[in-house]
């Protein structure tokens, strides 16, 4: 079978209002107020033809293997270019293989159904097995012209083949005549019309029933085998005429968009095609004729193959993506109708060299940059050497296409300034998902679409016409997408995980809800008692993955103890050994053995613990090793209110949950470097450990899928969370922390306090308003050793008046305590940046402190700090901790022995 494959479309996004074109040119032309109702499809100022027909194919490649295209004709007769092919310029553009044949097809409205037959019959002639029409027209007309009215630009794109057709191509017929209703002779831009009358009456009216006539003797058809007809004629009065005089009844004829359109030339006929084919039920046959100098007549029938095609934006997104503009001059200057001064900026030279055009082709016609071999970074322009510095490896980068990966705005700004005929001129930096970014023009947008963050789409525009030479170059511009700026979907692509205890509770919904999406999961479950008795049993695990195959989804059963590192060791390699690695570790498996705490013997103790906190450890120690060498890993621990707030009856449960948070800490300090995110669930559901303790309408409330979508989340490659604990309850969801309150420093930090001037101080060290959390046990320690500074300003004048950074350090040596100072031998640098900055150093031994400008050969510690900061600092006015971990200050070198500072410089107030 042959036919046609696949469909897309492009129609502009910019519509004018026809009644704009009467506003402006009614007291010169008031008869065309007859045509002035609906709107005409017009391009942006750097769209054309080719622009038009590279959107409507990759419009139509949606969900295609662009290799098997072995053939590409591109049909109009608006193409930028006479002599150097088009078709060959639509290749490049799309990255189709070197090795196909491209042609234009033009010089007639009939070219757009001319070349889909010619392809269907060099497919039929098994010489080729995918071609690929495109076809597009931007026509002109002199100002306040009805055809000004009923023109409009657009393009569709049809895949021929002879696999997954969608519409069985079942025949044609074709006449041709060298019948003159209008013609544009060699080198003139508009077309010269004969007499509307003798057109429709001569021309259409007869042309089209007599090629159809002739295709439905030629199959043996009659109009019962036809549910849609499509033919466009520029005439509505006539369009119906024709339909009756065929035997069509209204219901079957698709409509021309004479209203919302235009007639796009030699697009039109494919383009009310596809909008069949979008309207179109397995079994319909579709009588599709084409109209110039002839008429083309084919014959379709759709089969069931088109309800599997991915989705696109067709004619119909077409029509639904637009802005409709009143203003006809913009219209006029678009099109480059009118020439208003573009200023000195504007002759800028344009010169293109082919030489480089050639070298170049794929990265400036094609958008095709790079990505290396070894660490999988993508870069635009492709280069010898890979962009990412860890890598650096040379000759490493393979081709990229940029074009169709999802992109979003890092900057943007709008210039008046920039020669623009649209202005202000957009343009920013665009960052593609996965890596890559560069500098783009934004088009077919107004600057309040555009916003930090937005996703953009790429679309290969004009750049520039070079008047002088008859030249268009091109190249591919950011088109942002307000409407779609909410951020992507949580993906897992091909990701693996391992989740345990999955064979009830809340890891079954764990393991069902990956699975939904596209997670390959290992179902651990031991399948013992709630307390871990037994010697536990295949079936609950079995069960789960049973359910995720039947949803066809992806699974193995592992029926492991987490308890035993042999165990963890083993669930580990069933996940390798099944699905190549694991990327994803949810540390689920829990029991209960709950007993007030004198009953609580050392088995329930231990059991409890075994379980819950050894558990984690033996899955998470050999996944984590795998995790590090991807460089990619997502592990979440679940903790419980009993471990963060207490319970009675619960000793061994909190200890262990709490235990959880601990190991948590830390690991996300040791997979921080390898994208190795941890975090811990502290669940609120109903399960058989919860089921004797919630009351039945609670339980019946606490369903666990209220906890999957966080946990989820949490296992995400979108979520950059670490480090932190989430309560999740039917609904609710909360961060728990550990805060530290502010704290105080007694006796100076040097005296130690006697236990009646802690109690005396009790409310100060007691209190956390002002609390925060703190990273990690360093910044924490280092924290606590910091004093307060002193409130009272400091006397660093260099020359009386305001404090500088210089009379600081002229006052050092005055600041400096000698006995605190016994046996240090320390060298601080500090790089003060700003106005009043500079580099400074100040060395300490054997009791003496020496100040100098400049850097010390090899310092201890280096502080770099802004010169208002390090005032604040100094004057008491910013906490020295909350500087550091604000990132005010920095340290290098040895953290520790900035805390000396304070203890080693009193500036007096
Ligand atoms: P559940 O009993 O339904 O599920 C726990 C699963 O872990 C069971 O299928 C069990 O067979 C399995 N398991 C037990 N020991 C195992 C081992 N040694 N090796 C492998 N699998 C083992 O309970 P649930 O409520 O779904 O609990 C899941 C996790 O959530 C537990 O860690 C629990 O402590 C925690 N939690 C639950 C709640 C809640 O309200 N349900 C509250 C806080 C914390």
């Amino acid at each position: 079978m042959i036919g046609i494959t696949s469909y897309g479309a492009y129609i502009p996004r910019l519509r004018l209002n026809r009644m704009a074109i009467f506003q402006a040119m009614g007291w010169f032309a008031p008869a065309i107020i007859m045509v002035a109702q609906g709107e005409r499809s017009m391009c942006n100022h750097d769209e054309d033809t080719l622009t038009m027909a590279v959107a409507a194919v990759r419009d139509c490649l949606a969900g295609r293997d662009k290799k098997t295209v072995d053939g590409a004709y591109l049909c109009s007769t608006t193409l930028p270019f006479a002599d150097r092919q088009n078709a060959g310029i639509l290749k490049t553009a799309l990255n189709l293989q070197d090795a196909i044949i491209t042609a234009d097809i033009t010089s007639s409205l009939r070219a757009g159904t001319t070349g889909l037959l010619t392809a269907l019959e060099v497919v039929q002639g098994k010489s080729r097995k995918n071609i690929l029409v495109a076809a597009a027209d931007k026509r002109e007309t002199r100002p306040a012209y009805f055809y000004e009215m009923w023109f409009g630009d657009g393009a569709a794109a049809l895949l021929v083949g002879n696999k997954d057709v969608i519409a069985e191509f079942k025949g044609a017929y074709s006449v041709s005549y060298d019948f003159v209703d209008h013609y544009r002779g060699k080198g003139a831009s508009y077309d010269y019309m004969w007499e509307e009358r003798w057109l429709r009456e001569e021309g259409y009216s007869k042309f089209i029933p007599e090629a159809v006539g002739g295709l439905f003797k030629k199959i043996g058809i009659t109009m019962d085998d036809v549910q849609k007809v499509v033919f466009p004629c520029l005439f509505q009065a006539e369009h119906r005429a024709i339909a009756k005089k065929l035997g069509a009844a209204p219901e079957k004829v698709i409509d021309t968009m004479h209203e919302i359109c235009g007639e796009t030339g030699a697009a039109h006929p494919l383009l009310m095609f596809v909008a069949a084919l979008e309207q179109a039920k397995p079994g319909d046959g579709i009588l599709l004729a084409g109209f110039g100098q002839g008429c083309d007549a084919l014959y379709f029938k759709v089969t069931d193959a088109i309800a599997k095609l991915p989705a696109r934006s067709g004619v119909k997104g077409s029509l639904e993506n637009k802005k409709t503009i009143d203003n006809y001059m913009k219209f006029l200057k678009f099109r480059n109708l009118i020439q208003p001064e573009m200023g000195i900026r504007g002759e800028a030279p344009t010169q293109t060299a082919m030489t480089a055009l050639w070298r170049k082709r794929k990265m400036l016609t094609g958008l095709v940059g790079g990505k290396c071999r070894d660490c999988g970074t993508p870069q635009y322009p492709k280069m010898d050497i890979c962009v990412n510095p860890k890598c650096g490896h040379v000759d490493t980068q393979e081709d990229y296409e940029f074009a169709d990966v999802p992109a979003r705005i890092k900057t943007f700004t709008g210039d008046l300034l920039a020669v623009s005929v649209d202005p202000p001129s957009i343009y920013g930096m665009v960052q593609f998902e996965g890596g890559g970014r560069f500098m783009a023009d934004f088009t077919d947008c107004e600057l309040a679409d555009c916003k930090v963050g937005f996703p953009v789409k790429m679309a290969f525009r004009r750049r520039f016409t070079d008047d002088e030479r008859g030249f268009s170059g091109y190249f591919w511009k950011a088109v942002p997408q307000p409407g779609a700026a909410a951020l992507p979907e949580v993906r897992f692509d091909g990701r693996v995980a391992i989740v345990t205890g999955a064979g009830a509770g809340l890891g079954r919904t764990y393991a069902l809800e990956l699975a939904k999406r596209g997670v390959k999961v290992v179902v651990n479950d031991l399948g013992g008692a709630r307390d871990g008795a037994g010697k536990g049993s295949r079936t609950p695990a079995d069960r789960v993955v049973k359910e995720i195959r039947a949803s066809g989804g992806e699974a193995i059963a592992n029926y492991d103890n987490v308890a035993t590192p042999e165990g963890g060791e083993k669930i580990v390699q069933a996940a390798i050994r099944a699905f190549g690695g694991v990327d994803i570790l949810i540390n689920n498996a829990g029991i209960l053995r709950d007993k007030s705490f004198l009953k609580m013997e050392p088995e329930n103790w231990d059991a409890v613990l075994t379980v819950h906190l050894n558990g984690s450890y033996n899955v998470t120690r050999p996944a984590f090793a795998v995790m590090k060498e991807k460089g990619f890993g997502r592990i979440v621990m679940t903790t419980s209110a009993s471990g963060l707030y207490g319970n009675f009856g619960q000793t061994n449960y909190s200890s262990a949950k709490m235990g959880l948070v601990g190991f948590m800490n830390t690991l996300k300090l040791e997979g921080a470097k390898y994208n190795i995110k941890i975090n811990t669930i502290a669940p609120v559901a109903a399960s058989r450990l919860t089921e004797d303790v919630m009351p039945p309408d609670m339980f019946q409330r606490m369903q666990p899928d209220f906890i999957a979508g966080i946990v989820l989340y949490l296992c995400s490659e979108n979520c950059s969370e670490t480090g932190a604990i989430f309560n999740a309850a039917a609904g609710f969801y909360s961060r728990a922390a550990i805060l530290t309150g502010p704290g105080t420093i007694l006796g100076g930090g040097e005296k130690i306090p006697t236990p009646e001037e802690i109690r005396d101080q009790w409310a100060k060290i007691d209190s956390i308003e002002g609390a925060r959390e703190i990273g990690d046990a360093n910044t924490a320690i280092m924290s606590f050793l910091t004093p307060p500074a002193p409130k009272a300003e400091p006397a660093g004048e260099s020359g009386g008046g305001a404090p500088d950074v210089k009379g600081i350090f002229a006052k050092m040596p005055e600041a400096f305590d000698a006995a605190a100072a016994a046996g240090k031998d320390v060298v601080f640098q500090f790089s003060i940046s700003g106005p009043g900055g500079g580099d400074w150093f100040v060395a300490v031994k054997d009791a003496t402190c020496k100040v100098g400008a400049g850097k010390a050969e090899k310092p201890t510690t280096t502080i770099k700090m802004a010169d208002g900061d390090f005032l604040q600092l100094i004057a008491g006015k910013l906490d020295g901790m909350q500087a550091y971990t604000s990132g005010k200050l920095k340290v290098e070198g040895d953290i520790m022995k900035s805390q000396l500072i304070a203890k080693l410089f009193k500036f007096k107030s």
